[in-house]
């Protein structure tokens, strides 16, 4: 499945989305909803939030930078507790050894957990080409699922959905009555799912963290169907990006703190599922054999990036999304990468490669609030503007997929001009006098000039009736010099 989307497919999709009413009312409620309930939360629990924020920064820092030993700690001890580890340097690995193992075991229906590691290494996809049904467990993955589309949101896959169309999505797929109230539709995707789990052999899950020292898994989640999910089933795989793991229980007890009001604005989550082995002797339920599949695809690179391997600290709350100014107007899909919002802006070109996502950065207004709500404070902000630098060829090029063709001949000049005159005071006050008399010009024959025309259409001149300079002059009390 190729990842290059061009600019047109961005401009299209961007304003088939700003033109959704409906998506757009959907989007706002909710996010208002988790943006109020994540405040409450931290205030009502947390005494001091930022020393948490600032310790869990420090965890993530001091993990990545032993990562390559952590890893050989977790597979070592993984191992021991009677896991078959996998390493997968890319998505083609992953999907193979998943494939394998279900032919293996000669299966055709896997059923999934909500894992977004499955989802970039498009794995449904995989398994339908080569005849075998994943189905999707979690609420807004089954949703989505049934109407043919990717998550829209890293924690809530369904969120652009509301509740009467979810139950006219039910009604048209499951043929069941149409519902609109909250407990009725989760009883509908209930039946639905027990069916479903009734006899399955192989189940498949993300992870949230893997313990090294314990070479245990650790996922989170609300709804019981990643129980089921690892536990019900012969064979459990679980996707793990290298990313997840984590040295202790104690490490990964304070991202846990951290995670859970972010991502909902709960106090805790419903289910915290510690997975320390298979079934063992004498054990009456779990999993005869656990996989871990640990998938690099491209974070070593990003690890070994002295500037952008802070990226790697997130842990998957999705409360940048939430935050976004452009996210909650537009939603995931516009993003037309597994990862939207501030932490797909930052991670998609480095994971799928700069060329094939660049424009993908324009959706940012640098407001800086992700940065500000981020649990583990990557800057995130910062990191978007750094990429466009790249993007533009003023970076240092160690991106993935970057080459230094992106600014055309005429953008450079006009920079350098740019440049050349905001940098000098003699020159910037000689053309801000030049800007006052032409100012009017402008307005009259500026829509007459190509380039200028598309600009114009949505932006009007400033009204330039004096310099600053001659404003501070006039000011009482303030000495000019
Ligand atoms: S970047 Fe920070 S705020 Fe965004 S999803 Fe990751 S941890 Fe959460």
């Amino acid at each position: 499945m190729s990842n290059f989307h061009s600019k047109e497919q961005y401009e299209e999709i961007i304003n088939q989305k700003l033109n959704d009413n409906q998506l757009r009312k959907n989007l706002q409620s909710v996010m208002q909803t988790l943006k109020t309930n994540r405040k409450n939360t931290i205030a009502a629990r947390y005494t001091d939030w930022e020393a948490l924020r600032e310790l869990g920064r420090r965890v993530k820092q001091n993990t990545l930078a032993n990562l390559p030993t952590l890893l050989e700690i977790f597979e070592k001890n993984a191992i021991k507790n009677g896991f078959k580890v996998h390493w997968a340097s890319n998505a083609k690995d992953a999907n193979e050894i998943i494939l394998s193992l279900m032919q293996k075991k000669s299966q055709n229906i896997i059923l999934k957990g909500k894992s977004m590691a499955s989802e970039e290494i498009h794995l449904n996809a995989y398994l339908k080409e080569n005849g075998i049904s994943a189905v999707e467990t979690d609420l807004g993955e089954l949703i989505i699922q049934l109407i043919d589309e990717p998550p829209v949101h890293i924690v809530a896959p369904a969120i652009h959905k509301n509740r009467y169309e979810i139950g006219n999505i039910f009604k048209e797929k499951l043929n069941a009555p149409l519902e609109s109230e909250p407990e009725k539709l989760n009883n509908i995707a209930r039946d639905h799912l027990r069916k479903e789990f009734k006899d399955f052999k192989i189940g498949l899950s993300g992870v949230n963290f893997a313990i090294a020292n314990e070479g245990a898994i650790w996922l989170v989640e609300n709804e019981g169907n990643g129980r089921m999910s690892t536990t019900a089933c012969d064979i459990h795989i679980a996707i793990c990006g290298i990313e997840k793991v984590i040295e202790s229980f104690e490490d990964a007890s304070i991202l846990d703190l951290l995670l859970v009001p972010s991502a909902t604005g709960a106090n805790i989550t419903c289910y915290n599922n510690i997975i320390r082995s298979p079934r063992k002797e004498g054990e009456l339920d779990g999993p005869k054999e656990v996989h871990i599949i640990l998938l690099d695809n491209n974070r070593s690179k990003i690890l070994a990036d002295k500037h952008y391997y802070r990226a790697l600290s997130c842990i998957r709350c999705g409360t940048c999304l939430n935050h976004c100014p452009v996210y909650d107007k537009i939603g995931g899909h516009a993003y037309l990468s597994t990862y939207p919002g501030p932490i797909g802006e930052v991670i998609s070109p480095q994971l799928f490669g700069l060329d094939n996502c660049s424009p993908m950065l324009n959706l940012c207004s640098l407001c800086e609030r992700c940065s500000q709500v981020c649990p583990v404070k990557i800057p995130l902000a910062s990191l978007i503007r750094d990429l466009r630098s790249e993007k533009a060829g003023e970076g240092r090029g160690g991106v993935l997929g970057y080459s230094n063709t992106h600014r055309s001949k005429i953008e450079k000049q006009s920079f350098m001009i740019f440049r050349n005159l905001a940098t000098s005071g003699l020159k910037w006050r000689l053309l801000i006098y030049q800007v006052r008399i032409f100012g009017g010009f402008g307005k009259i024959f500026g829509n007459m000039i190509p380039g200028l025309k598309n600009w114009l259409s949505c932006r009007s001149y400033p009204k330039l009736d004096a310099t600053l300079h001659s404003k501070v002059k006039q000011l009482k009390g303030v000495i000019y010099e």
